[in-house]
């Protein structure tokens, strides 16, 4: 006797179809279950790859709740090009892009996979510039020094979506929309910046006698966390068009945002926000005086 038959003989033709229509129920539930989220990741100090602290502690947890998606695709603060790249390569190589910092992070390899196949789908997705498919970058510190923390096991394939620096911040928040589809697929798609980002203008406030260095020690200019407030109402208020114009949000916007490449990767988060849907706001906290790690998460 088939297994068909045999369950069918146990069970009964009505209780077999019972189950068959549970499982499809089951298995529709499943598929909606893996609409991933989109994520603005607010990435700091590239030592936030190789320390515990409570940012890293957040991505850790963040992860944790997430259906592991089939892939990332990170639009990075620093990967900022001449049109419109993604990475479509089998292994991208981590890239240390920058300086003066330990050893101990210049050693830091993060090993996931590319997804050629991916590229060539972002590509054919993307109708309003033509993506190149690019064999040359890898992962720079702004997807690496984030998603080691979220998944260690460096088994989910990462790809890179570069940054066109000659357009404007509405370019960015359109073309976010047309890879709406890949959520679906089960890709998390993820912009890795800071929303406040004025490296220039770095500064720790007064410190306490026998105070050892914290780079991530809460401390944040007056504008600075002035513009920390008007970002954080704006996101939940789902106010995308002052966003966009961010140049006329405050009379400082200019000092938070001196170069907007840590400030597009938000635009494609929020380009990707549905109607209506949901998002939290975490690590809402600004550094070093002139950074902010406020990160979103949408649906
Ligand atoms: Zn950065």
């Amino acid at each position: 006797m088939k297994r068909k038959e045999f369950i069918y003989s146990i069970l009964g033709t009505a209780a077999v179809a019972k189950i068959a229509s549970l499982e499809r129920v089951q298995q529709v539930l499943k598929e909606e279950d893996i609409k991933q989220p989109v994520l603005f990741m607010g990435h700091g100090s590239p030592m936030n790859a190789i320390e515990n602290n409570e940012f890293t502690a957040y991505w850790k947890t963040l992860a944790a709740t997430l259906t592991p998606p089939k892939a990332v695709i990170c639009i990075s603060a620093h990967w900022l090009t001449n049109g419109t790249k993604i990475t479509a390569m089998n292994h991208p190589k981590t890239i240390h892009d920058f300086g003066g910092f330990p050893k101990a992070l210049f050693d830091v390899k993060y090993p996931a996979p590319g997804n050629p196949e991916l590229a060539k789908e972002t590509k054919t997705l993307i109708k309003t510039t033509d993506v190149a498919l690019d064999h040359d970058w890898g992962l720079d510190h702004g997807s690496w020094s984030v998603i080691c923390q979220m998944f260690p096991n460096a088994d989910i394939p990462v790809l890179q979506l570069s940054i066109d620096y000659n357009k404007p911040a509405q370019y960015h928040y359109d073309l976010a929309k047309q890879l709406s589809d890949l959520r679906k697929k089960g890709v998390l798609i993820m912009g890795s910046g800071n929303m406040v980002h004025n490296l220039g203008m770095i500064g720790f406030g007064p410190k306490k006698e026998g105070e050892s260095f914290d780079f991530n020690k809460e401390y944040g200019y007056d504008w600075a966390l002035e513009m920390k407030e008007i970002f954080h109402q704006k996101i939940t208020n789902r106010n995308h068009t002052d966003l966009i114009n961010y140049q006329k949000l405050h009379k400082d916007a200019l000092l938070a945002i001196p170069t907007p490449d840590h400030y597009y990767p938000l635009m494609y988060a929020l380009g990707l926000q549905d109607d209506k849907e949901e998002l939290a706001i975490f690590n809402d906290r600004a550094v070093a005086g002139s950074l902010t790690m406020t990160s979103v998460k949408i649906g």
